[in-house]
């Protein structure tokens, strides 16, 4: 057997004529920027996730940055005012804090990898402005908690939803659960393009009236600049190829729900922990399906000798990042450990449930050193 993390050609492949197609019209329309695609694909994506305005954007980075953008400049917040970000995340939720000139305050997560709403309350100081509440691995943050919080204390609360395309909680999609909502759409995410893509999502119309005008240079008319923005576009190729395959979420959602319920049921190893099962208030669409062993480069080395590759999400946490050596770092000792331990298995809608059957029996198997 030989199976990859990810197959992305085969997953694209399956979409084919309608992805030809689609970049097809968008090389004969003559239209390329700010046209008719990304404007449907906003409507969609904002039926979708229940919000009443998306702003698409050039990435998942950029769509962080711009809504922290525009709330600073709103709010009057001061450069080097804060934000609270899990450590456990990928690097794009702390840097985009950075570039708005805001300054990341690190917290734990929980065992489910997601912001632990009881540590990040005890890093509030005078200057706390928000937080980003990151649905990692597919996974909704706990809303109600969060939510409790923001009422006692007033600070903003932005989802990085980047890896939650239509995951839900309480029966409603992450992206229209807080006060804002990034969405990124790379090529591996679970609706993802052809090449880079993001968008913000939020119920607040100002903000997106303010995100739309920081993506397109500060300009709330044409050549009238009145914020210093940034050119975050998504281009219409892109958009055309969000709109083909959206309709198609749902179900590969549920195929990768049904793969991690397998996971579940047929891994029993007394050195491989699987991560708490989500709360029933959620619907998680397993972006990623993480186990925790105690060493994972000799338990990915194993896998690979069973034709098996494996990922890591991810080996640092944020406060381990070089990158952000000038920030305070804490002990965090959950983050600590899912960077030091955490292995993620192959789960993606092509997995059939003979290959699902094989990576458990294999880990079954597996003779921790
Ligand atoms: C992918 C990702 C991002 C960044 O998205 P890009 O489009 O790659 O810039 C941000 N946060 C999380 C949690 C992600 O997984």
């Amino acid at each position: 057997m030989s199976i990859s993390y990810y197959p992305l050609s085969r997953l694209v492949a399956r979409h084919q004529p309608a992805l030809g197609q689609a970049v097809d019209d968008v090389v004969r329309s003559g239209q390329y920027l700010r046209g008719e695609r990304e404007a449907a694909f906003e409507q969609a994506w904002s039926q979708a996730v229940g919000v009443a305005h998306t702003v698409g954007c050039a990435n998942g980075l950029d769509a962080l940055t711009l809504v922290l953008m525009g709330w600073k400049q709103r709010e009057g917040w001061a450069d080097g005012d804060e934000v609270i970000v899990p450590a456990m995340t990928f690097a794009a939720t702390g840097l985009s804090v950075l570039r708005a000139g805001l300054r990341p305050v690190w917290c734990d997560v929980g065992a489910d990898a997601l912001i632990d709403v009881a540590d990040a309350k005890r890093r509030v100081t005078p200057r706390t402005r928000a937080a980003i509440a990151v649905h990692l691995y597919g996974r909704v943050c706990d809303i109600d908690a969060l939510r409790a919080w923001q009422k006692e204390t007033g600070i903003k609360l932005l989802e990085d939803a980047a890896q939650a395309h239509l995951a839900r909680y309480q029966g409603r999609p992450a992206g229209g659960l807080l006060d804002a909502a990034a969405f990124s759409f790379y090529p591996g995410k679970n609706l993802g393009a052809l090449g880079d893509a993001g968008c913000v999502c939020t119920h607040d119309k100002d903000l997106a009236t303010r995100v739309r005008a920081l993506a397109n240079y500060g300009a709330t008319e044409k050549y009238l600049h009145t914020f210093v923005g940034l050119n975050s576009r998504m281009d219409e190729i892109q958009a055309a190829v969000l709109t083909a395959r959206l309709p198609y979420v749902e179900d590969e959602n549920a195929r990768r729900r049904s793969l991690a319920a397998q996971y579940r049921a047929k891994i029993h190893h007394p050195g491989v922990s699987l991560s708490p099962v989500a709360s029933p208030d959620t619907d998680e669409v397993c972006h990623i399906f993480p186990v925790l062993v105690s060493q994972p480069a000799d338990f990915q080395h194993y896998m690979t000798t069973c034709g098996i590759e494996t990922a890591r999400h991810y080996p640092r946490a944020l406060h381990q990042q070089t990158a952000f050596a000038h920030i305070d770092a804490p002990h965090l000792p959950v983050s600590e450990r899912i960077a030091r331990e955490e292995v993620s298995l192959p789960i993606h809608p092509l997995l059939s449930d003979e290959e699902v059957v094989y990576i458990a029996e294999c880990i079954n198997r597996y003779e921790a050193p």
